[in-house]
């Protein structure tokens, strides 16, 4: 082996659901929003001049930044954005956890969690979720050196309550608590309003979910200026320019259309609730999703064979190898037709090997 090698940072990465690139694949597998951005985001992107990309893109990303303050009711100062939740989540990694204490999150949540404290060298433990994959806010009552909770949680679909993860940050005023709020808009409960009490809470978003713009690649923070402001300062020190212009523009324009942005999540949750209870007549046990996905399975067949049968008919869906999930499928909620065409994929299967 050449003496180099014993300085490179050996890590094992994070693996996002497939993104095959043909056309005719269903693809249920990464959670993304099968309706189109809003029409503001359209008319914008036909505004915008090309020839200002020469320049670089505000490194402030003000409007995007001014945008979401405004919307969410926030201060001047309390908005932090990156390139995708994934980009904050790691930036606030980073910023946030260097004790020599352990993080805390739970055994099943997130997958890249585990993955960021590896690269930043960040100790953790993982208090394992209960018999029905519920949070146990107890667990998170020990000496820590930070808490992130996603809530609701993937892959399991379930959302806490407010005044249960009010009790964790009780707990825990001495660290940060991240809260990642990826798929709250589509039935979950925000802590938004505990934003005001807790100087060390920080919510992280996305516009992956319920705004159908995860080619963009645009998330954000929401919390205290003090935490705001630490993220900025270690972002500018590893990279000043993340966000492109037309991140920050059609970030922006998405936000003016709250009708369009309701009815997409309308569409949404009709759908899950149609596909929850069509599952179920097949024999799935399904979790209560307060999610754009369904976390599902079946009460005879194996989630190994299910998932691979369904790539079969070119429906992805998505299947963890780890222990305590290996029975389930993460089926993200399509429209109604792509439903059924799951639907009737299954029927399939199940008929062949009745
Ligand atoms: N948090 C959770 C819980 C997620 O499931 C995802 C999607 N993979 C993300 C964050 C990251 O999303 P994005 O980087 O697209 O904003």
């Amino acid at each position: 082996m050449n003496q180099w090698e014993n300085n490179i940072r050996k890590v094992t990465p994070y693996v996002p659901g497939e993104q095959p690139q043909e056309n005719d694949i269903i693809k249920l597998n990464t959670n993304e929003n099968p309706y189109p951005p809003s029409p503001k985001v359209y008319e914008r992107h036909r505004t915008m001049e090309v020839d200002r990309f020469s320049l670089y893109p505000d490194p402030s990303a003000s409007e995007l930044v001014e945008k979401l303050e405004e919307y969410y009711g926030l201060e001047k100062g309390q908005v932090f954005v990156g390139v995708g939740s994934d980009d904050v989540l790691s930036l606030a990694f980073l910023t946030f956890f260097n004790s020599k204490k352990p993080i805390l999150f739970p055994d099943v949540t997130y997958s890249f969690y585990p993955v960021w404290a590896e690269v930043y060298r960040i100790p953790y433990e993982c208090p394992p979720l209960d018999e029905n994959f519920r949070i146990i806010p107890k667990d998170y009552e020990r000496e820590n050196g930070g808490v992130v909770i996603a809530n609701p949680n993937a892959p399991t679909s379930l959302g806490m309550s407010i005044s249960e993860i009010e009790k964790i940050l009780l707990a825990n005023q001495d660290v940060i608590v991240i809260i990642d709020e990826a798929y709250v808009d589509f039935g979950g409960e925000t802590v938004l309003p505990l934003l005001d009490r807790f100087e060390n809470l920080l919510i992280v978003r996305t516009y992956s979910k319920s705004r159908s713009m995860a080619g963009m690649r645009i998330g954000f923070a929401m919390g205290n200026k003090r935490l705001i402001q630490a993220m900025t300062d270690v972002k500018e020190s590893i990279n000043s320019y993340t966000m492109t212009m037309e991140s920050i523009c059609l970030g922006a324009a998405s936000l003016e259309d709250e009708e369009y942005f309701q009815n997409n999540l309308r569409k949404i949750i009709d759908t899950r609730a149609y596909t929850e209870k069509e599952l179920e007549k097949r024999g799935f046990f399904v979790l209560n999703s307060q999610t754009n996905f369904l976390f599902a399975r079946h009460r005879e067949m194996s989630g190994q064979f299910l998932f691979e049968e369904l790539r079969k008919r070119k429906i992805f869906v998505r299947h963890f190898q780890t222990e305590r999930i290996r029975e389930y499928l993460r089926i993200t909620i399509g429209t109604k037709e792509q439903m059924e065409k799951m639907l009737a994929a299954l029927d399939e299967i199940m008929c062949e090997s009745c």
